[in-house]
């Protein structure tokens, strides 16, 4: 069993004549740092569900993503924030959500899939469960970064509100490749390890003016994180509410099971097919029991990365150009 690992950065609208060839290795450098960490820890050895841990990790850990630092501003200027772990083997799952206080959302997901008692905690006593099993807290101002802040400013002003951070990104002066004013935005990691487990992580700040306690899909198990070891590994990324309605991540595992269709099939009924009956914008990272995997997105384009064990590190934020290896 080649172990593997795919990790995205949110999907959204592009900004290519904006975008400066520095910006753009920005973020490829971030991806590949983020895709060492979880293939380093496979190559070891180590588990599917540490390698997709140790991925959202380091993306929360990163100012260019919407999760952990970097994470975008609720309507009120706050940031309120998700995150969801799945066990393929075991289907053991973890969540938080709307978390204001957490460095690493990630984590306390984890912690909760490990402590077993509940599935998801929201709130202030997520923020009390964390800081019991001795996570990280931070003041509000750790999330702030100044194009987040600008990003909102903007969508103020427009009136423009659950914008997708790579969309509302599109609308500064110094772009992201893949516009954060779309209001998308999310960060994740599926993994297969040489055990043959699987496993899902996904954490986000959501959308760009979003109404205080708004949930989107990153913190629900079959919306928009999944993992069972007879099917899939799922992370979603996109406009939350539609991946939600259609449980996006559940029903790629289903057409596997049930339909017993190849991964690129589930995965291009669900993101070119069902979610766009919906307008549901964005896509989602997998892989399956067999080590395929499949990056979809219906927006034009995703930051993604995947590594196997031993091999080259690929990351991509378009569609098929762009790809670079290392
Ligand atoms: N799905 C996320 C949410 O709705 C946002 C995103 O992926 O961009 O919260």
């Amino acid at each position: 069993m080649t172990a593997v690992i795919a990790i995205h950065g949110g999907a959204g609208t592009l900004t290519r004549g904006a975008l400066s060839a520095d910006r753009e290795k920005d973020y490829l450098d971030a991806l590949d740092h983020v895709l060492q960490g979880g293939q380093a820890i496979l190559e070891q050895g180590g588990s599917a569900l540490d390698a997709v841990t140790e991925a959202v990790f380091r993306l929360e850990e990163c100012p260019l993503f919407n999760a952990g630092k970097g994470a975008v501003f609720t309507e009120q200027g706050g940031h309120e924030l998700d995150a969801a772990i799945m066990d393929g083997r075991t289907l053991a799952a973890g969540a938080v959500a709307c978390v204001k206080s957490l460095r690493n959302p990630v984590l306390a997901a984890r912690a909760v899939m490990d402590d077993g008692r509940h599935v998801l905690l929201v709130g202030d006593g997520a923020e009390a469960f964390a800081k019991s099993a001795g996570l990280e807290l931070v003041s509000a101002d750790y999330y702030f970064t100044a194009e987040r802040y600008a990003q909102w400013l903007r969508s103020q002003a427009n009136g423009s509100t659950d914008l997708l951070d790579h969309d509302a990104q599109a609308m500064q002066h110094e772009a992201a490749p893949i516009d954060a004013e779309s209001k998308l935005g999310t960060v994740g990691a599926v993994a297969l390890d040489r055990h043959g487990n699987l496993a899902a992580a996904t954490s986000t700040g959501g959308l760009t003016g979003k109404r205080a306690g708004r949930v989107g899909d990153s913190p629900l198990i079959g919306a928009g994180c999944y993992a069972n070891n007879r099917t899939v590994a799922v992370s979603c990324t996109g406009s939350g509410e539609m991946f939600i309605r259609s449980l996006a991540a559940y029903d790629v595992s289903a057409l596997v099971e049930y339909r017993q269709l190849p991964l690129d099939e589930a995965c291009r009924i669900v993101v070119m097919e069902k979610l766009p009956m919906i307008d549901g914008r964005g896509g989602l990272i997998a892989v399956d029991a067999q080590g395929n995997v499949c990056l979809p997105f219906n927006t034009e384009g995703m930051y993604r990365g995947q590594a196997r064990a031993g091999g080259p590190r690929r990351t991509a934020i378009y569609r098929e150009e762009n790809r670079r290896a290392n």
